[in-house]
């Protein structure tokens, strides 16, 4: 293998899912709904089958569907994009991310995250010769260390990259903290990379996209997803969204990625798009009927649950078990317990930090979250 790549493991989303099937264990692991998305979306796709869209679609999206995501942002942030100069459609937000990274990073730039986070961003910034540097989000409320956030800028940072609402944690940067961030960007000249799948899973407080800031738009990325949003996680329709300038990178990388996303799931995903804001709606007071479940739930079990404003995350501490680290309670909670949840110490760069948290998931039916804190209670 690469040598970018030698340090990086199988998923942990992949090994997690796999010992759950081979345990027969409840995945309250990887972020995937166990129930399917909306019928009309679905009707739509295979409309676009049998309508003949099944060849190559335009490289950054089909006209439709970049029309339909420019009016979606305007309703969500005000702002105003043209949906063929400043959109591109990937194949998923992961595939967003890479071709953001690799079309705007230069080996050697700098670039901030935040620990926890993503898998995938660490290795597409291995993958584009980056320099990452980490910043630790700290329980119990993930707040922005702002003053680190400063000192750890220097005339080589190119971009920060931010995940708001926030996998693992559920944290959603607040106002304050996206205008702190804000300024240091503008004063630095930093862009910001800003991964924003969770947007319409917000409970606790409103979701805000960082580039509706004063003078933000211009050196931000904003990505984004169906795949949370409708319940779709297969079919990995994603996109980007920045000015001319940078776009510009994103959609050279994504031609020569993959150079188009799936037509006929494109052309399904603008019925998704123009769903009425009520199908939102619906979905956050379903979530959080499934939050309410789980969140109880563990802290019946015995957990110290972290609060989560937006996701469908939540991260909690097992240390009250006994268990050492966060690998030796996920693997006795599958095998023992007949539960899966994610170890968080592969979140951070540093694997010794992030050892007494464990993330579950609720992106699954009422049932199979009372069974799994059933099993909890029982065995655990
Ligand atoms: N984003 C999802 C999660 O965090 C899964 C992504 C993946 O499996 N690569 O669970």
């Amino acid at each position: 293998v690469a040598k970018r790549l030698e340090k990086f493991k199988t998923t942990i989303f992949t090994q997690m899912s796999s010992l759950a099937i081979e345990h027969g264990a409840i995945n309250l692991g990887q972020g995937f709904p166990n129930f399917d998305g909306p019928e009309f979306v679905k009707e739509a796709a295979i409309q676009a089958i049998k309508d003949g869209k099944n060849q190559y679609a335009r490289g950054f999206g089909v006209p439709e569907l970049n029309k339909a995501i420019a009016d979606r942002f305007h309703k969500d942030t005000g702002l105003t994009v043209h949906p063929d100069q400043e959109i591109t459609v990937t194949s998923g937000c992961t595939e967003a991310i890479a071709a953001t990274i690799l079309g705007l990073i230069n080996p050697g730039d700098e670039v901030i995250v935040f620990a926890p986070f993503y898998d995938s961003y660490e290795a597409t910034l291995s993958m584009a010769g980056a320099k990452v540097t980490g910043i630790t989000l700290c329980p119990p409320d993930f707040a922005l260390p702002i003053h680190e956030l400063k000192s750890k800028i220097s005339k080589n940072t190119r971009a920060i990259l931010i995940n708001t609402p926030h996998n693992p944690t559920g944290k959603m940067f607040t106002r304050e903290e996206l205008d702190q961030i804000a300024s240091l960007c503008i004063e630095n000249d930093v862009l910001v990379f800003s991964d924003e799948v969770y947007d319409k899973l917000a409970f606790e407080m409103d979701h805000i996209s960082i580039a509706s800031l004063p003078g933000m738009y211009e050196r931000t990325v904003t990505m984004n997803s169906l795949g949370k949003t409708f319940s779709l996680t297969g079919w990995k329709i994603g996109w980007a969204i920045a000015p001319k300038h940078l776009i510009w990178g994103v959609k050279q990388a994504h031609s020569y990625l993959t150079f188009a996303t799936s037509t006929p799931m494109q052309h399904a995903s603008v019925a998704a798009l123009r769903a009425p804001d009520s199908y939102y709606e619906e979905l956050r007071k379903d979530y959080q009927a499934k939050k309410d479940i789980l969140v109880e739930g563990l802290k019946s079990v015995g957990f110290k649950v972290y609060p989560s404003s937006g996701t469908y995350f939540v991260v909690v501490d097992h240390t009250p078990f006994g268990l050492p680290d966060d690998i030796s309670f996920c693997e006795f909670l599958i095998k023992e317990v007949g539960v899966v949840a994610i170890p968080t110490s592969v979140f951070y760069l540093d694997p010794n930090e992030g050892k007494n948290l464990v993330r579950f998931t609720f992106c699954k039916d009422e049932e199979t979250l009372k069974n799994a804190v059933g099993r909890m209670k029982e065995r655990l």
